[in-house]
């Protein structure tokens, strides 16, 4: 099996003892381990905030150099910490590991991971200790996979070497109904979905970086999220299981990081909306909701939703655009928030949004965009709503 552990798990001297002792326990149970760590606690963070103190504009490639290295301090201590629980463990950077990246760095992608050391480890009876978030481009240069990128890097590993299942372990119990600091009622899921689990990572559940749940799913590779301070199981991420009987409404999950954009009396004919999201996909922004209105005498509105840090770029994009494309103002809010309802049951329920709307509009507020796929509907409301949308629908879909 592959074990993944977060920062929080591995913040101290003390956790990682806590962590070795129970790598320890797994041999004993007869597992074959591969481990994989990420920087002690806020490391990155404060990695990044010196980057920024030293220049205002980094090289990437340093930038990468300089991040990656809080994984390559925790790995090494928790061999040290392994050794005296008896247990023989070689440490590894991800370069080391064999895996290999594109060449965008902060954000590569992972192309293959070779894992020749890893198994050659495994044969010799150690534990490897694999420096997670990092690997090494096509042109030999160290690249890091984006924020919360050891999940997948442990994923990655898990599929590679045709693990049983890769276990995640952070300082949560699992992933849960909603937001337990929101919702105290929240439950812990004991199994979800991949496809649910997709939704819930890209709409605001932070228990999972999105990317290593995508990558899971394409490899077939089961995960379990759990605690590292208490050790109880957790939750079971794996394929849908037709026998299941399918909850309606799985979770309800919120995210206030995305702003909108409002475009209007843009002329409605062919090639504006192409314009327009070319205009903002070259400046590699990604679009998240995107609502068109029916037109009035010819023009219509087009509003939609973006991370808040790309918001300056997106206006002064659309700003750019406006004469170009006929369009009478551009406008922007980054006020809002979404609320999204996730249940593979959903897709043979009629009925979900009308009670999602239903509550809403009995709590008084107000909807500004929707979004559906087959398994979640999204609702763009105030920020200042959003609490209070999550908290009720979590009782009207009797998630407690
Ligand atoms: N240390 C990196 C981060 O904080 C990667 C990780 O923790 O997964 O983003
Ligand atoms: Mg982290």
């Amino acid at each position: 099996m592959v074990q993944k552990y977060g920062g929080t798990s591995v913040g101290d001297a003390d956790r990682i003892r806590a962590v070795a002792e129970h790598v320890a326990r797994t041999r004993r149970d007869g597992h074959e381990v591969v481990v994989v760590v990420s920087a002690m606690g806020k490391t990155t963070d404060d990695l990044i905030r010196l980057a920024g103190e030293v220049s205002s504009t980094p090289s990437p490639r340093e930038y990468d150099m300089l991040v990656s290295a809080g994984e390559r301090v925790t790995a090494p201590l928790l061999c040290m910490a392994l050794a005296d629980f008896g247990v023989s463990a070689a440490s590894f950077t991800g370069s080391q590991a064999g895996i290999i990246t594109t060449t965008e760095h902060s954000r590569a992608k992972i192309i293959e991971v070779k894992g020749d050391r890893i198994r050659e480890a495994l044969a010799q009876g150690k534990v490897p200790v694999v420096a997670g978030f990092q690997g090494v481009s096509t042109d030999r240069d160290v690249t890091t996979l984006g924020r919360g990128g050891s999940d997948t890097t442990a994923v990655a590993l898990a599929a590679a070497l045709g693990a049983s299942i890769c276990e995640i372990y952070t300082d949560v119990t699992g992933v849960f109904s909603a937001d337990p600091r929101i919702v105290p009622t929240a439950r812990r899921l004991p199994k979800v979905s991949f496809d649910e689990m997709l939704e819930i990572a890209a709409t605001g559940g932070r228990v999972l970086m999105l990317r290593s749940v995508e990558f899971a799913r394409r490899h077939r590779v089961t995960l379990h999220v759990r605690s590292s301070f208490t050790w109880e199981p957790g939750t079971i991420v794996t394929e849908e299981d037709s026998t299941m009987e399918q909850a309606v409404v799985t979770a309800v999950t919120h995210d206030a990081t995305e702003a909108k954009v409002t475009v209007s009396g843009v002329p409605d004919r062919p090639g504006v909306a192409a314009r327009l999201f070319r205009a903002l996909a070259d400046r590699a922004i990604n679009v998240d909701m995107i609502v068109q209105n029916i037109s009035s005498h010819g023009t219509t509105d087009i509003s939609f939703t973006l991370p808040k840090l790309d918001l300056a770029t997106a206006v002064e994009v659309c700003n750019g655009l406006q004469d170009e494309l006929g369009a009478s103002g551009v406008t922007s809010d980054d006020g809002i928030a979404r609320v999204s309802l996730i249940g593979a049951g959903m897709k043979t329920h009629p009925g979900v949004t009308a009670t999602m709307f239903e509550t809403l509009g009995a709590d008084g507020i107000n909807i500004e965009m929707i979004s559906t796929s087959t398994i979640r509907i999204s609702c763009v409301v105030r920020a200042e709503d959003v609490e209070r949308a999550v908290r009720s629908l979590h009782s009207a879909f009797e998630l407690e």
